[in-house]
């Protein structure tokens, strides 16, 4: 069995614990929280994170469930000095400096970390890379959505006279139609996705006002096709409680002349958070058997093998799955 810890209890933490019960070959030895652990509501044991390194050879492997801003740059290294780690570090431009100081860690105290794995960076990265190799003449596009944004549902909660509110992100489905057809379309960012705002307003407040603080805001939703609708606070808690996600990562080129190749892989997620850990629990399987084999180092989804994330061994994968 591979003995699992997890750092840091939030959607993602909780995501994989529920996962580590889906897996055949895999036990979870405990929740690590910076929090006081009887504070924590779960069945699992639960410490205090500065009792982990009490546990260094107890656990085969690590999940790092910390958020990406400020958690994950700071416990990563920390961790992979005693620790082989996976983590979901999503802060893309900053994957390179992030993968050098894993590196530099793991190779130095022969540990492995798997870093940015998940579905945006991991799976979606994985698709854009096959892709882009398979179809050498061509272009790749990413939509995301439909799909809850916590940044943009966090932005329009802080105007004054809104009382709660989500933001849905969801794909501009013309233009994948387009696409899909094998026409050249022009890709941006504003011109990709639209956005569907779910408010609740405070008594007495202005819809037409708030309507336009909101598809006007600066950064988050200007220049976006926005779409704002006001409901009541029965409606939101009814049907806006979900964590939903997913997307399109397409591949739209030609082999020859005539030829128009599309490779499309999609992604429709009833929670982002719990497939985010379902990915890393794969991932974590991985970790195990690489430093089980003497690999050190970090590593990115790029680099690893699939049937390392397999629970099935090579001759087994190779009647089922070929
Ligand atoms: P959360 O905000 O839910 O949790 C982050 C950390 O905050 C937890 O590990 C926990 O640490 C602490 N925390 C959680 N709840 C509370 C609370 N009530 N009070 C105080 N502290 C709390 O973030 P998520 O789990 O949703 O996401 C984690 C990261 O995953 C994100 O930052 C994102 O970057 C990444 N992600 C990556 C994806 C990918 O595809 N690569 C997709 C989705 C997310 P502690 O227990 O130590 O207090």
């Amino acid at each position: 069995m591979i003995k699992v810890g997890i750092v840091g209890y939030g959607n993602l933490g909780r995501g994989v614990e529920a996962n580590i019960k889906n897996a055949p070959d895999m036990e979870l030895v405990g929740i690590f929280t910076r929090r006081e652990p009887e504070s924590i509501k779960t069945e699992s044991p639960v410490f205090g994170l500065d009792l982990i390194y009490d546990f260094k050879g107890m656990i085969d492997v690590l999940i790092l469930c910390g958020g990406s801003r400020t958690d994950i740059p700071e416990q990563g290294p920390m961790l992979a000095e005693y620790f082989n780690t996976v983590d979901s570090y999503d802060n893309h431009a900053q994957i390179p400096l992030y993968f050098a100081s894993m590196d530099h860690v793991a190779q130095t105290n022969r540990t492995v970390s798997v870093i940015a794995t998940g579905w945006d960076p991991g799976l979606f990265s994985l698709n854009r890379l096959l892709g882009e190799a398979i179809l050498p003449k061509g272009n790749t596009y990413t939509f995301w959505g439909k799909g809850l944004s916590q940044g943009h549902g966090d932005a329009v909660r802080r105007i004054e006279g809104v009382k709660d509110a989500v933001q849905y992100t969801i794909p501009n489905e013309e233009l994948i139609n387009k696409i899909n057809i094998g026409e050249e379309v022009v890709y941006d960012s504003h011109t990709a996705h639209t956005r569907e705002v779910y408010a609740v307003l405070e008594e007495g407040a202005d819809a037409a006002t708030i309507e336009n603080e909101i598809v006007t805001m600066p950064d988050y939703f200007e220049g976006y096709q926005t779409r704002v609708h006001f409901i009541s606070e029965e409606e939101l808690a009814a049907n806006h409680q979900g964590l939903p996600h997913g997307g399109h990562v397409i591949r739209s080129g030609y082999t020859s002349e005539n030829n128009h190749q599309l490779y499309d892989f999609k992604l429709q997620l009833g929670s982002n958070p719990e497939f985010t850990a379902a990915v890393n629990v794969a991932y974590a399987r991985a970790a195990a058997r690489l430093a089980k084999e003497g690999v050190r180092g970090a590593k990115t989804v790029f680099d690893i093998a699939p049937a390392y994330l397999s629970p099935y061994d090579a001759d087994e994968l190779r009647e089922r799955l070929l």
